[in-house]
């Protein structure tokens, strides 16, 4: 029966113990759920990189971590950990942020602004174009940014993606590696940010790349802050290049009181809850990943150390 140590926040505890429990038993596995055990007694790690466990030199036997998070920026770079390392994938964080992201680009989209602030008597009918006549571009194509395209694309939107590797999604224009951002920003009425958060993505959106959007673009960075060069962004703001910006990530968080971000007026700042991972759903990827491991076969979601994410 292998040991599963939770090494999360301890008030996590109270919400992931039945549901991991229900989960495992779903999946037909006999497991030792614990938040303690001697460390060379470790089978697997239920881990979320801000918990105490940050030397993993004396968990000897353990097969794999298991991070709850889709982000691993905190964890992949960790000279201590030299085993499998997967990140979280699940329904209902894919559903969170197609939620978040659908929600913010309609609100740009139709301007909901205007008339949510209107002062009263002024009969501003100036309609919004329809999605088909806007463009949408999204950084990132992996488990979210491909589950965000195709639910723009239902909508009607014009929608651009860009990746590391080459895809195919239907409805989809595709760019990838780097000769292609270029493509993929050019012209982007809204852009959202789905990368990960590595030496290769930092300040993907910086003065340069910003330029090359349409004048009074909207940018949504549900992604992760250094994703966005702040004093360009806020430079662009000021000469209205860029339109707006929907902030859900940041470079320190909680966002600190004093960061103009709190009080721009073109910026939304949103506290980090696009989508979080839920424990009764992230618990049976977190099983089925056990039950693989148990059966000899490969692991879900793994990270790649080589690409950090
Ligand atoms: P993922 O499946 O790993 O997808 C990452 C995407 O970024 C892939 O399409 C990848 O290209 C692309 N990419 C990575 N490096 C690149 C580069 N240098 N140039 C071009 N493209 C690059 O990750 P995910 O599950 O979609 O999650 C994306 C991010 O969302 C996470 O890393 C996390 O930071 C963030 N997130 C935020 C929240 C929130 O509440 N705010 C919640 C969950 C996740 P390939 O497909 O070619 O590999």
């Amino acid at each position: 029966m292998p040991n599963v140590l939770f090494a999360a926040r301890p008030e996590r505890w109270a919400q992931y113990e039945t549901p991991l429990r229900d989960a495992f038993a779903e999946a037909g596995i006999r497991a030792e759920l614990r938040l303690d055990f001697a460390p060379e007694e470790v089978d697997y790690i239920v881990y979320a990189p801000n918990s105490e466990v940050r030397d993993f030199t004396p968990y000897t036997r353990v097969k794999a971590v298991m991070n709850l998070w889709a982000g691993v920026e905190q964890v992949v770079g960790n000279p201590t950990l030299t085993v499998p390392l997967t990140r979280m994938v699940d329904p209902a964080l894919t559903q969170g942020m197609v939620e978040w992201v659908t929600g913010h680009t309609l609100r740009h989209h139709l301007g909901m602004d205007a008339h949510i602030h209107a002062t009263p008597g002024t009969w501003d009918n100036i309609a919004p174009p329809v999605a088909w006549d806007r463009t949408v571009t999204l950084l990132g194509l992996g488990e979210l940014g491909r589950a965000c395209a195709e639910s723009l694309v239902r909508l009607g939107f014009q929608v651009s993606g860009w990746s590391q590797s080459p895809k195919e999604i239907e409805g989809v224009t595709t760019y990838h590696g780097a000769d292609g951002l270029r493509a993929a920003l050019t012209g982007a009425q809204i852009v959202i940010l789905l990368l990960p958060d590595t030496a290769q993505t930092e300040n993907t959106l910086n003065a340069e790349t910003l330029g090359w959007l349409a004048k009074g673009a909207v940018i949504l960075n549900p992604g992760r802050g250094p994703l966005i060069d702040d004093d360009a962004l806020l430079a662009a703001l000021d000469t209205d290049q860029i339109a707006h910006a929907t902030l859900d990530t940041f470079r320190v968080e909680p966002l600190p009181v004093d960061h103009p971000y709190w009080h721009h007026p073109k910026v939304t700042v949103t506290p980090h809850i696009a989508s979080e991972t839920r424990a009764v759903w992230s618990s049976k990827t977190i099983a089925e990943n056990i039950r693989r491991g148990e059966a000899g076969e490969p692991f879900l979601h793994l990270v790649n150390r080589q690409r950090g994410y």
